[in-house]
């Protein structure tokens, strides 16, 4: 689905997904997977997931990305574009990640980018609906102390 509406930071930005992958460190699952953050300021950041012998010590490529952005300053982020090997499905991010994303803006797009480029844009409000968010630790609250 080629969409001329796309910017070329979008455009960019889901190429660099695909070559983020390339980083992938996945000797356990041999799943690679890569991620592109579009900053505010029109930067981009990559992520590759990163596995360990620990399994559960391993962490996403899309909370690389984004882990890797902010430790350099950034938290203002437009879109985020996730790609992995398979061929004929969209992968999508785990619930941890969508949390994560949601971390830093109810209004991300997420774009899922197969290998041979074709994507499809979902808002991150779409992907983790009544997602739990900062301002819900200051809401009013049956206890008080
Ligand atoms: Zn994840």
């Amino acid at each position: 689905m080629e969409d001329s509406n796309i910017s070329d930071k979008i455009r960019e930005m889901m190429a660099k997904s695909v070559e983020a992958k390339s980083h992938a460190y996945s000797p356990y699952s041999h799943f690679r997977v890569g991620a592109a953050l579009l900053t505010d300021d029109g930067q981009i950041i990559e992520g590759c997931n990163v596995e360990n012998a620990s399994y559960s010590l391993g962490v996403c490529a899309e909370r690389c990305a984004i882990f890797k952005a902010v430790s350099d300053g950034h938290s203002n982020f437009k879109a985020i574009a996730v790609n992995s090997d398979i061929k004929d499905e969209f992968t999508s991010p785990c619930g941890a990640c969508r949390q994560v994303i949601y971390e830093f803006g109810k209004d991300i797009d997420v774009y899922l980018v197969k290998p041979d480029m074709t994507y499809k844009m979902v808002p991150i409000k779409t992907l983790l609906p009544l997602g739990f968010h900062g301002e819900c630790l200051n809401m009013k609250k049956i206890l008080t102390d």
